[in-house]
């Protein structure tokens, strides 16, 4: 009698768990993942046209693996999935790996002594305890996550980890085949956990990108958003090394000021700044002054351009449009692109279909159609052929 009442309440559980597990990160998912404004868009005649002729929207941030969705899926909200990339024929969306994240998250200061990402992860991985409280472990999970994906996607998706990856998905997209493609990346190299040799583990399971500091101060250096915002560290400059011998990129998105400039005294390689929206246009500490615009461009980097109301100090794409002008005024054409952080537990301007209508918003800035065939990604194109 009483095994059978614990097999029945073991039984119970699993179940209870195991709709946990589907149910809750999708909620928290659609709560967290707004847009400002909903689809179906409609952009005007001339955008549309103009987007449907790009021949490779890129986009260098998104978050979506942190949710644990089937991204197979079209989905009525969130801001990214394969369908709706396929739909927008998006060449390539970076998919960036969010590892820790403090409780009570804010823009001025954080500590790392807590983690809200332990409910989550096991409510989202309950058979997977190397998830619960370890970065390093989640980045594995999550880059095994997109590997599966590509694997079932039926062609439709490839994960780029090579310049020849790249060049052969290119040859095959010019080629008419209905194709979209990630890269993953690191949002914050906490996830090394203080060991250089987990950067090889990284790379073998596919990261070809990291941001260096997420909401904290690490063992690398300074956040934006951290309580010290220091330089970089030892430890920081061994791992920028190595990186770079590895060609992976180095990205100085949410990295305190002093850490972006000790970062571009000693680099040898261009970097990135993810997603990040500049002071000229929306004055706060996470976006990117003059100063660090210049220095990012003489050292042959790339910024992408965020798209929500905190980085752009607006709801709509006009506020993106007018950053994407300030940031190419000052830096040069070729140094700006997207970075949306779709999917980042924010309320976006769109979804991924929604580009169009940032195309509108370029062309009412005064960017000509090759321009905006460079900002909406064909600059990611050059940088990756050269930096991959
Ligand atoms: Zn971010």
């Amino acid at each position: 009698m009483l095994k059978k009442i614990l097999l029945r309440t073991i039984a119970i559980l699993a179940i209870l768990i195991t709709l946990a597990s589907i149910f809750v990160p999708a909620y928290m998912h659609e709560k967290r993942c707004g847009t400002h404004i909903s689809p179906p868009y409609r952009a005007s005649a001339e955008a549309q046209a103009l987007y449907n002729r790009l021949d490779f929207p890129a986009d260098l941030h998104c978050d979506a693996l942190l949710w644990d969705g089937n991204l197979l899926k079209r989905h009525d909200y969130g801001h990214v999935d394969i369908p709706r990339m396929l739909e927008a024929h998006i060449g390539l969306q970076v998919f960036s790996m969010v590892n820790k994240v403090p409780a009570g998250l804010n823009f001025k200061s954080n500590t790392d002594d807590s983690d809200q990402l332990i409910k989550l992860f096991m409510v989202e991985h309950p058979l997977k305890p190397r998830t619960w409280f370890s970065p390093a472990g989640r980045v594995l999970e999550q880059s095994r996550t997109l590997h599966r994906f590509a694997r079932k996607s039926e062609g439709k998706f490839r994960l780029i980890l090579s310049r020849e990856d790249l060049a052969d998905y290119l040859q095959d997209r010019a080629n008419g085949q209905e194709l979209t493609a990630g890269m993953l990346s690191i949002e914050g190299a906490q996830a090394l956990e203080g060991k250089i040799e987990n950067l090889q583990r990284f790379y073998d399971a596919g990261v070809r990108m990291i941001g260096l500091t997420h909401f904290f101060d690490n063992r690398l250096g300074g956040s934006a958003h951290g309580a010290e915002r220091g330089g970089l560290t030892d430890f920081g400059r061994e791992v920028v090394q190595a990186m770079e011998e590895k060609h992976i990129i180095v990205d100085l998105a949410h990295a305190s000021p002093a850490l972006v400039s000790d970062v571009l005294d000693i680099a040898t390689r261009p970097v990135v700044v993810s997603h990040a929206g500049v002071k000229g246009t929306c004055d706060n500490q996470r976006n990117l002054s003059d100063e660090q615009l210049l220095r990012i461009a003489e050292n042959g980097g790339l910024v992408g351009i965020a798209m929500f109301e905190v980085a752009d100090c607006g709801k709509d794409y006009t506020a993106t449009a007018k950053a994407i002008r300030y940031a190419v005024d000052k830096m040069g054409l070729e140094h700006v692109a997207l970075g949306s952080d779709f999917d980042g537990a924010i309320s976006c301007h769109t979804d991924v279909t929604g580009f169009p209508l940032l195309v509108e918003a370029l062309l009412a800035e005064g960017f000509s159609e090759s321009e905006i065939q460079a900002i909406m990604g064909g600059n990611v194109r050059d940088f990756l052929l050269r930096a991959l």
